[in-house]
Formats: C-alpha cells, sequence, structure tokens
C-alpha cells in the first residue's frame, strides 16, 4: 500500500521539482503542495500574507521562516495532509523550517517517508530558467524550447503563460545564491536522519520520474 507517502522534494531553482511533484502526486495518490505556488495565488487574492510574501519574492529573497511556517501549517491541517500524504515542493527552505516540519511530523507520528534530492549543475538551471515560461493559473510549465501548443494560452487549463516576474538575471542570481547558503545545509540535516535520497536530475522528465519513483519505492520497501 503506498498511499499517504510524506515526501519532499529538494533542489534549485530549475531542478525540476514542479514537474516531479506533479507526477509523484498523481502516481501516489498524494497531495502536491508549493509554497511558492501558494504564495503567488495568495498574492493575486491580496491576501494580507500574500501581499508581503510578493515583497520578498520580486526580489528573489526567502519569505520569513514565520509567514511561511503559517501558511504551510494551515495547508496541511485544511487538506488533511498529515494523514492522506503529500509531496511538498519548495518546502522545507531553511533550516529552521526543516526542523519546525520534524517537529510537527514527529507531533503526529507520521514521519517523513523520503528527502528527494534533485541534483542539476548550476549552468543548466540558468538555462532552463531563462526559457521558463509558467502558467499563472495552474503552474504548469514550459520552456522556449517546449511551448504551450497555442502561444500563451497552457495547454491544461486555458490559462495565460507567462515569464514569472521573479525569473529576471538579478532574482535569480540571488535565489540561487541563497539555495546554497540557505538551503544547503538541510540535505546534512536529513542525510543525517538517513532520510535523504539524491537523484540524477538530468534527462527527460520520464527518465527522472523513473529514478525517483524506483527510489522511493525503495524505500518504502516495495
Ligand atoms: P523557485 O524555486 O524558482 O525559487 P518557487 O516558486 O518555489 O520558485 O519560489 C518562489 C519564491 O517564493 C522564492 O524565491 C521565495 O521568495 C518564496 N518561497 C517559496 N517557498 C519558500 C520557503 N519555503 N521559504 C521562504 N520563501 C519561499
Ligand atoms: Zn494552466
Amino acid at each position: 500500500m503506498t498511499s499517504g507517502v510524506r515526501l519532499i522534494l529538494l533542489g534549485k531553482q530549475g531542478s525540476g521539482k514542479g514537474t516531479q511533484a506533479v507526477r509523484l502526486a498523481d502516481h501516489y495518490g498524494i497531495a502536491h503542495l508549493s509554497t511558492g505556488d501558494l504564495f503567488r495565488a495568495a498574492a493575486r487574492a491580496g491576501t494580507p500574507s500574500g501581499l508581503e510574501a510578493i515583497e520578498y519574492m520580486d526580489r528573489g529573497e526567502l519569505v520569513p521562516d514565520d509567514i511561511v511556517l503559517k501558511v504551510v501549517r494551515e495547508q496541511m491541517r485544511r487538506g488533511g495532509l498529515m494523514d492522506d500524504g503529500f509531496v511538498l515542493d519548495g518546502f522545507p527552505r531553511t533550516l529552521a523550517q526543516a526542523e519546525a516540519l520534524e517537529a510537527e511530523l514527529a507531533a503526529a507520528d507520521r514521519p517523513l517517508d523520503v528527502a528527494i534530492d534533485l541534483e542539476v549543475p548550476t549552468e543548466i538551471v540558468l538555462d532552463r530558467i531563462a526559457g521558463r515560461r509558467v502558467c499563472e493559473d495552474c503552474g504548469t510549465t514550459y520552456h522556449l524550447t517546449m511551448p504551450p501548443k497555442v502561444a500563451g494560452v497552457c495547454d491544461v487549463c486555458g490559462g495565460t503563460v507567462s515569464q514569472r516576474d521573479d525569473d529576471t538575471e538579478a532574482s535569480v542570481m540571488r535565489r540561487l545564491e541563497l539555495y546554497h547558503t540557505a538551503t544547503m545545509p538541510i540535505l546534512d540535516f536529513y542525510r543525517g536522519l538517513g532520510r535523504l535520497v539524491e537523484i540524477d536530475g538530468m534527462g527527460s522528465g520520464d527518465e527522472v520520474f523513473d529514478r525517483v519513483r524506483t527510489a522511493v519505492d525503495g524505500r518504502l520497501g516495495g
């Protein structure tokens, strides 16, 4: 029985976390929670936390931990994710967030199954992000070399496909720097807990997904 599996996805901007998270959610029948998507939706809806978050996002800075944790806790509770399983995409992104998540899961007696690190060299992610185009409504990602069938219109939901406001060169450099300083320490944290699997993130979405699924199933003993 593989339902109810609890996963997190780690990896640089442009490493393919969003793409793999969607596939994992579908394959294991679990919820997909992307903090970036959540904040963008909250900002569009004009909620206080959304408007505060977008100030940081547009500059490529991290949203403060207290805001992030509040929003994530709310979503986990509301969706019943502790019991039904989840794949977290873009969270945790600081050691404090990882420790808070670990404490919540331990308190609920619902330990994390696997922390997946998607490894892609920086020069490749720079190229991926420069050409990245995203659906404003459902978050499906495209690339200049793999556009939607109708220019600017999402294949999945018909929403508008555009470049993200924070995919500018300055913001991307800052986000990659923060990935190294703030997020990389998390890898050691999960390695120490024996939960980390490192996956080669190069190749097609299908190839990467096969690697990820095989690694997760191996961990689940299935
Ligand atoms: P990317 O991985 O390309 O940065 P995301 O959509 O995951 O894209 O995140 C966009 C922005 O949202 C981040 O640059 C950051 O400002 C904010 N954000 C998302 N998740 C977190 C988090 N867990 N902690 C702090 N900030 C976050
Ligand atoms: Zn869409």
